[in-house]
């Protein structure tokens, strides 16, 4: 099913296999991908490595299985899922897109009745579409919208690209435009787009051929977002989450934000981490609200599963008093 939805490459693996006559390969999946896990080691073992599959999960290029590869004396990261990015990487690693051989025209149809009271639109898209972002502009442009793509920075290769915590290609444009159409499936990162720009986002989902508003959501992320940011001021005890996945180090950020939190009275415990769960949280019963200063996404979109509020380092200086809750929706989440 997967292959026929997206590109594995695997003729592209082998020959980079080939080409750095790698003798061991780790192998990395985003979720829902792993599924072809045993078919991509067959392939990869035709080339002559020997494959490992990384079952541990995998949610974007800044989670390289640097110290695993490492660890298993593997001499080649095939990546898969997510763009190339500008973070260093110590293991040789190719990063295989995966992209999606879905046609763009049904779901842009339907998004066209959303985007009616606006002219200049924002586009953008994952890496699995950036290769159809062209198509999409045409088809919109057809319908006289002024389309505008965004040049990104920072984690995103692509012009137009965003990832879920970089939306600077949205950002670039933001003022220019009146609302943004995110190609792609789901809400994750049509959310993302509304939280960084604050404008209204039409999702056009080319796996389920269909177009849909995310305000309500993104109204329910902001409310849920004041909830944490207002139960945490009344916290004493704090957890600093530092995250140990290999792009998601902000350890200097951390160790200010102890310093910050301490000026302010509160007592601060660093915990050092790789997953963070509601079940890793439950160990520190002590710790009334905590700092994520890893990927800031699981605060934002799994909130609702951790008893305790989990800010992102952006949410802090709201909580403290130092910054308006209307200057942070206006500067955005990322
Ligand atoms: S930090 Fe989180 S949102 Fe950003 S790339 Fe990594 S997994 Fe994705």
């Amino acid at each position: 099913m997967n292959s026929k939805i997206f590109d594995f490459e695997e003729t592209r693996l082998q020959k980079e296999i080939l080409k750095r006559r790698a003798k061991r390969v780790l192998i990395q999946l985003p979720e829902g991908l792993k599924t072809r896990g045993s078919h991509i080691a067959v392939a990869a073992e035709k080339a002559g490595a020997t494959a490992i599959i990384s079952a541990d999960p995998c949610y974007g290029a800044c989670d390289l299985a640097l110290s695993d590869a490492e660890l298993l004396g593997a001499d080649l990261i095939i990546h898969y899922g997510h763009s190339e990015t500008t973070l260093q990487s110590r293991v040789p690693t190719v990063c295989l897109e995966a992209k999606a051989k879905v046609d763009v025209y049904a779901a842009t149809k339907a998004a066209l009745p959303l985007l009616e009271g606006w002219k200049k639109i924002g586009l953008v898209t994952t890496v699995q579409h950036i290769h159809t972002i062209s198509k999409i502009k045409k088809l919109l442009r057809k319908s006289e919208k002024a389309v505008v793509i965004g040049k990104g920075g920072g984690l995103t290769k692509y012009v137009g690209q965003v990832i879920g915590c970089d939306y600077s290609a949205a950002k670039s444009i933001s003022n220019r435009v009146e609302s943004f159409l995110f190609f792609g499936g789901g809400r994750f990162h049509a959310i993302g787009v509304s939280l960084a720009t604050a404008k209204p986002t039409i999702v056009a989902d080319p796996f389920e051929k269909r177009a849909y508003s995310i305000n309500k959501d993104f109204q329910k992320v902001l409310k849920q977002r004041w909830a944490s940011i207002h139960d945490a001021s009344k916290s004493k005890k704090f957890g600093i989450l530092i995250g140990l996945k290999s792009g998601q180090n902000r350890f200097n950020q951390a160790f200010e934000m102890k310093k910050k939190l301490e000026k302010n009275k509160k007592r601060v415990t660093l915990l050092s981490i790789k997953e963070i769960t509601p079940e890793v949280i439950m160990q520190f019963p002590d710790l009334e609200a905590f700092v994520n200063t890893a990927c800031p996404r699981i605060s934002i979109d799994n909130a609702s599963k951790f008893v305790k509020p989990i800010l992102t380092i952006n949410e802090v200086p709201v909580m403290l008093g130092e910054l308006k809750w209307d200057n942070l929706c206006k500067g955005g989440w990322f």
